[in-house]
C-alpha cells in the first residue's frame, strides 16, 4: 500500500483557544509533514516497505532508526489530531467511564496520574492512555517519538489517547509552562474517538 499524508480533520484555528492556530499550522504543515516525508523515505530502504505502522512498531527495533522516529512521529500524530476537536472536552461515558472509574477511582485521578505521565516527561516526548494485551488500561509516556505499539515499549500496550509534549507543540503560545498547554489539552478532547478505540479494542 502507498502511505497517505492524512487529512487534519479540522481548520487550524477549530482547537482556539486552548490550541492555537499558529502553533497548530506549523505543527500539523511543517513538523507532521516532515515525519511523513522522511517515514515513506526511511521505510522505502526495508522490507516492510508497505506494511501498516502498527505492524512495522512490532519490528521497529530490528529496522533503522528513521523508521522509528519518522513512522513514530507519522503515526503519533495522525492519533493526536484525531483524539481532538472543537467543542469537545468533558469526560467520557460508558464502557471507558466504567474502566477508568474501576483502575483509577475516578476521572480526577485518571487525569492526575496523566498530567503527572505528561509533565515529568523530561525533554521530549508523549504521554498515553492504552489498552493492554489484558484490555485493562494503562497510563505511560515515552521518549522522542516512540509510542507503546512498539516492541522497545517499557509499557506495550494500544494507545487510545495520546498528547505530544514536546516544546514544539506548546511553546509559541505556553513557552515553558508545561502544566498549562496539558490543562488546556482537557478542554478539546474528543473523547467520542477515544471510547470508539477503547471499544474496538474490547471487541477484537
Ligand atoms: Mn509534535
Amino acid at each position: 500500500m502507498d502511505y497517505q499524508f492524512p487529512e487534519l480533520p479540522y481548520a487550524f484555528n477549530a482547537l482556539e483557544p486552548h490550541i492555537d492556530a499558529m502553533t497548530m499550522e506549523i505543527h500539523y504543515t511543517k513538523h507532521h509533514k516532515t515525519y511523513f516525508d522522511k517515514f515513506v523515505a526511511a521505510i522505502k530502504e526495508t522490507e516492510m516497505n508497505g506494511a501498516p505502522l502498527e505492524e512495522i512498531f512490532t519490528h521497529v527495533s530490528k529496522l533503522p532508526t528513521p523508521v522509528r522516529n519518522h513512522g513514530g512521529g507519522l503515526y503519533n500524530h495522525t492519533l493526536f489530531w484525531e483524539s481532538m476537536a472543537p467543542n469537545a472536552g468533558g469526560a467520557p461515558t460508558g464502557k471507558l467511564a466504567d474502566a477508568i472509574n474501576v483502575k483509577y477511582g475516578s476521572f480526577e485521578e485518571f487525569k492526575a496520574k496523566f498530567n503527572d505521565a505528561a509533565a515529568n516527561r523530561f525533554g521530549s516526548g508523549w504521554a498515553w492512555l492504552s489498552v493492554k494485551a489484558d484490555n485493562s488500561l494503562c497510563v505511560c509516556s515515552s521518549a522522542n517519538q516512540d509510542n507503546p505499539l512498539m516492541d522497545t515499549s517499557d509499557c506495550p500496550a494500544t494507545p487510545i489517547l495520546g498528547l505530544d509534549v514536546w516544546e514544539h507543540a506548546y511553546y509559541l503560545k505556553f513557552q515553558n509552562r508545561r502544566p498549562d498547554y496539558i490543562s488546556a489539552f482537557w478542554n478539546v478532547v474528543n473523547w467520542e474517538v477515544v471510547q470508539a478505540r477503547y471499544e474496538s479494542i474490547l471487541n477484537k
